[in-house]
Parts: structure tokens; C-alpha cells; sequence
């Protein structure tokens, strides 16, 4: 999931993101609604953490702005206002939640969550894929009903691909689900988590099967033509 925190306040911003990221999101920051547009415009975002105070055009206008534009995903609101005023307008200007700060770090998650959950229409936040199980709520996934051991990265490209199920996931969509401006990483990048998700996978019998020049696919060993040893 690839979130874009729109703050311009360097100690907020650096502790959201360093706690998003530990999540296992990618957070791309930027310090102003004029560079939150250009963003916008050049990538795409899963969500977007808006600060109400920002210098220039305030946080209250870019979310206008972004929804005259048509975009629809889902947009928390920060504020340190405590004036009902701005959050009502907030709302009524296309937010779908907001947080007074200073808030604690959980429930910040829990509000991304139940946002992202209802943005991606899912009716329940456990994705499922023959043995391979994930609870986005939880953050625990389980596989043969055993709870597996994930990295941050490793989650954040599983649970893409299981959201693709039965498409293929594209190997640029991934990169761009993994990637930050600020973080540098490459295609054999994502060879390197793939090689350790297969290892851990296989032995139950789904496989992440390559589709030459386009992704990754998850597929169970059956639909391969493998009929594994008990
Ligand atoms: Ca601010």
C-alpha cells in the first residue's frame, strides 16, 4: 500500500513515517499541497494523510481540489484546530476521517485500515488463496493454518499479489507499491523478495509462478499440474 503524507511539519511527518513504515506501507512525504498535486499527478497513491495547516494552499483546499479532479481515494485529515468548524468542512469537502494531533501511533493504523478496507470494497479484511490466508487487520498471516514469518517488504508484496488473485500481479505495479522516492529499489529487488516468499510458500503448495516480461502470479500447485507428496 503506497500512502502520500501531505505535512509540513518535519518532527510529525518523519514520526508517521517511520511508524508507516515499520507497518510495512510505503509513505512517500511531501511538505505542501503544491507538491502533494504534482504528486498526485506523476504517481498513484492508495491513500492520502493530509495536514489541515500547511503553508500556501491549506490542507482544506487540496482536498477540494483533489476531489473536483476526480480522484477517489480515501483522504484522513490531520488537524492540530481543534475549532469543529474545520473538521466539518474537511468532511464535507470530500475527507473520509480525521485525526486531531497529537494522536497515538495504533490509532492512526486502525482509522488507515478500516479506510483502505472500505476503498478496496473488500468485505472483510481476510484475503484468502487456497492454504495462504491474511488478516490486513491483524497483520498476521497463515498458511496450512500455521502463522508465517513476514518481513515488512515481504507482506507489503504478498498481500499485492493475493489482492490480484487470479490476475497476475504486474512487476512494475509492484515495484511501485515497494518503492519510496527516497528509497532505491530495483527490479532484482523484488526478485529477492518473490525468491523468499517462494521458499516459504512451496512447500505448501502455492506457487508464485513468473509471467515472462509482465509480473508474478500466485498459483496453487494443482492448477500447475504438480501433484505434491504428503
Ligand atoms: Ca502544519
Amino acid at each position: 500500500m503506497r500512502l502520500l503524507l501531505v505535512e509540513d511539519d518535519v518532527m510529525v511527518a518523519s514520526g508517521i513515517k517511520l511508524g508507516l513504515s515499520d507497518a510495512g506501507y510505503t509513505v512517500d512525504w511531501v511538505g505542501s499541497a503544491e507538491r502533494a498535486a504534482q504528486a498526485l499527478a506523476s504517481d498513484s497513491f492508495d491513500l492520502a494523510i493530509v495536514d489541515l495547516g500547511l503553508p500556501g494552499i491549506d490542507g482544506l483546499e487540496l482536498t477540494r481540489r483533489l476531489r473536483v479532479a476526480g480522484m477517489e481515494m480515501p483522504v484522513l485529515i490531520l488537524t492540530a484546530r481543534d475549532a469543529l468548524h474545520d473538521r466539518v468542512q474537511g468532511l464535507d469537502l470530500g475527507a473520509d476521517d480525521y485525526m486531531i494531533k497529537p494522536f497515538e501511533l495504533p490509532e492512526l493504523l486502525a482509522r488507515l485500515r478500516a479506510l483502505l478496507r472500505r476503498s478496496q470494497a473488500a468485505t472483510s479484511a481476510v484475503l484468502s488463496f487456497g492454504p495462504l490466508e491474511m488478516n490486513t487487520a491483524q497483520r498476521r498471516a497463515t498458511l496450512g493454518g500455521q502463522t508465517m514469518e513476514l518481513g515488512p517488504r515481504e507482506w507489503t508484496v504478498l498481500e499485492y499479489l493475493l489482492m490480484q488473485v487470479p490476475k497476475p500481479a504486474a512487476k512494475d505495479k509492484l515495484l511501485q507499491v515497494l518503492t519510496g522516492w527516497d528509497k532505491e529499489i530495483t527490479p532484482n529487488a523484488i526478485e529477492v523478495y518473490v525468491s523468499r516468499l517462494r521458499a516459504k510458500l512451496e512447500p505448501a503448495g502455492v506457487s508464485l509462478r513468473a509471467i515472462r516480461g509482465f509480473g508474478y502470479r500466485l498459483e496453487l500447485a494443482e492448477q500447475a499440474g504438480h501433484v505434491l507428496p504428503q
